[in-house]
């Protein structure tokens, strides 16, 4: 290698002489590089100037590429465009702004005197001390940003919880108690941002100052919807518990006959068809009898309508008072009455029957002091001779009519027994 070296440079200079050239250094050097090209000898000054040009820009390359330069020495004026003076005020220009803050204000005097003084001789930027000054304004430029975005972001973040606060309390409030939405309202106006230019944070703080109003105006209209709607649901509801009132007492005047307390022939009739059901499941016996007064057509001719009603509601007390509560007696129409008598032993119905019979014919009804003596007649049939309730109410109201024909005050079974 170090012979390879003395080689190249003996032939460079021998070259130079054989050309004419004068060997200044820099001569030298080209041709020394052609030399070393030629020898493959790898010579750190060449490849050097190559990495050189390598990073410089486009145009710079471009130039040294047109003009064939080859040396240190022919590249320093291309790099000196760099630092002309049209070059340096653009970069001033750039520096001024890269150092002002963009968010902050108040350093923008100092900045300005220092671009003045850049500008006037822009050779100043190599400078040392000049450099450390740029580098001051840059860290005071980010710590300035720094501060504000701080301040702001805590101011922001202020205003957003006093908003979620007023929505909350909007929502939660039941109309009438606005006054602590208000209040939050209020406090949101009352934060005093700090004024550092930032108009849009003042116009966030009057936008959620509407919003706060509107929710506020929304929530007493609602307020006030809510408050004339509960005392209108107030009025309903005692509209409700009158009519549920009128309507348990019209179900019971239903339910029971007003002028003998017994049950309605409806009433009687849901409670046949329940004891039906128990009939079938449980084989639980029971009988139909049928009443109905003798001549009342007569009784209302004697002693008027009013003292009609007295004997059937006398009568209706009868059937009550002397029927169990586990049967059942109703008012079928008129003057005729309905009864279902549970029974284990034939001799237990008859006994009811009798007892009925002698307590109506052998007692007096009173009518304006007057003694009314009165009679019925009834049929009775017992369900399990029966396929059916119907067949066996059926032949019970026949059984009535033959009491009927063969004279009234008769009861008749369907066994022909007659009481
Ligand atoms: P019978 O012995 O054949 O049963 O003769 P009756 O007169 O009892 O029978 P009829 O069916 O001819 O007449 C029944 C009468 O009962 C006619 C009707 O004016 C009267 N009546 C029906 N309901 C009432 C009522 O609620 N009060 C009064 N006072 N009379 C009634
Ligand atoms: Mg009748
Ligand atoms: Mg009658």
């Amino acid at each position: 290698m170090g012979n390879d070296i003395k080689e190249v440079a003996k032939k460079t200079i021998k070259n130079l002489f054989i050309k004419n050239i004068e060997p200044t250094p820099n001569e030298y050097h080209k041709e020394f590089c052609i030399i070393a090209k030629e020898y493959k000898l790898n010579a750190k000054e060449c490849t050097q100037f190559k990495e050189l040009v390598s990073r410089l820009n486009n145009e710079e390359q471009e130039e040294i590429k047109s003009k064939n330069i080859t040396t240190f020495e022919d590249m320093i004026p291309i790099l000196l465009n760099r630092v002309a003076t049209k070059n340096l005020k653009t970069l001033t220009s750039l520096f001024k702004e890269s150092m002002t803050p963009s968010i902050s204000i108040g350093l923008d005097d100092k900045i300005t005197k220092f671009s003045v003084k850049i500008g006037n001789s822009p050779a100043l930027l190599f400078e040392e001390e000049i450099q450390k000054e740029m580098q001051s304004f840059i860290t005071n430029r980010f710590e300035a940003d720094k501060k504000v975005v701080q301040e702001k972001t805590a101011e922001i973040a202020k205003l957003v919880t006093l908003m979620g606060k007023h929505l909350n309390e909007a929502i939660s409030s039941s109309g009438d108690s606005g006054v602590e939405v208000s209040n939050i309202k209020d406090e949101i106006q009352a934060i005093n941002l700090t004024d550092n230019g930032i108009k849009e944070l003042t116009t966030l703080q009057s936008k959620l100052i509407n919003a706060a109003m509107s929710i506020e105006n929304e929530m007493t209209n609602v307020g006030e919807k809510l408050s004339s709607g509960k005392d209108k649901v107030q009025e309903l509801e005692d509209k409700v518990k009158t009519l549920e009132e009128q309507l348990s007492k019209t179900k019971e005047e239903n339910l029971k006959d007003h002028l003998t307390g017994l049950l309605t022939r409806k009433a009687y009739e849901y409670e046949a068809k329940k004891t039906e059901e128990n009939y079938k499941r449980n084989d639980t016996q029971y009988a139909i009898v049928f009443f109905d007064i003798d001549h009342f057509k007569a009784i209302n001719d004697k002693y008027g309508h009013a003292g009609g009603d007295m004997i059937l509601s006398t009568f209706g007390k009868i059937l009550s008072k002397y029927t169990r509560d586990m049967d059942i007696v109703g008012r079928y129409g008129g003057e005729e009455f309905i009864a279902i008598i549970h029974f284990n032993l034939k001799r237990e119905l008859l006994k009811y029957l009798k007892r009925i019979k002698s307590i109506v014919t052998q007692n007096n009804f009173i009518y304006e002091k007057k003694k009314i003596k009165i009679t019925f007649s009834a049929g009775v049939t017992i369900r399990n001779d029966h396929e059916s309730y119907d067949s066996a109410i059926q032949k019970a109201d026949m059984l009535l009519y033959k009491a009927k024909e063969e004279g009234r005050n008769k009861i008749i079974l369907e066994d022909n027994t007659v009481i």
